[in-house]
């Protein structure tokens, strides 16, 4: 599917350095910073440089380099907040919200690491 991409989102503006963002990590291809409205008390938005609105997009178009550069910039992140689900069992939880029924606000992909307490059930059961 084609996707057409809205370079005026909130994420294109922190791109071009037109509005402000808490950073944990850049990358060539990638940029990490705080959520402005955190759901947990480690809350980090992992983002592409490039162009592209969700996970789909991505996959469909984004360069090998790319993609290597953002799955590595997820572990790094995880790795500077001492995240990693090793002996002491802390962890974190990944989400990548896409789409009406994923409810994605943001038309341009992030992934969420959501971490520092035990988090509870991925989603509501539907009802
Ligand atoms: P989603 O619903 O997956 O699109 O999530 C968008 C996320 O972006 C939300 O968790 C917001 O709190 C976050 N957000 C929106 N504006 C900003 C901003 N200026 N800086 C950091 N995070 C933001």
């Amino acid at each position: 599917m084609p996707y057409t991409y809205d370079d005026t989102n909130i994420f294109a503006r922190i791109l071009r350095g037109e509005i402000p963002c808490s950073k944990v990590l850049e990358t060539p291809h990638s940029l990490a910073f705080d959520d402005i409205a955190p759901q947990a008390s480690v809350h980090v938005l992992v983002i592409p440089r490039g162009a592209y609105v969700n996970y789909d997009h991505f996959a469909q178009e984004a360069s090998v380099e790319e993609i290597a550069d953002f799955t590595r910039a997820v572990a790094e992140v995880c790795r500077l907040k001492g995240l990693e689900p090793g002996a002491d069992g802390a962890g974190y939880r990944l989400i990548s919200n896409a789409g009406r029924d994923g409810m994605q606000e943001v038309p341009h992909l992030h992934v969420h690491i959501l971490a520092g307490h035990p988090l509870g059930r991925l989603v509501q059961p539907a009802g």
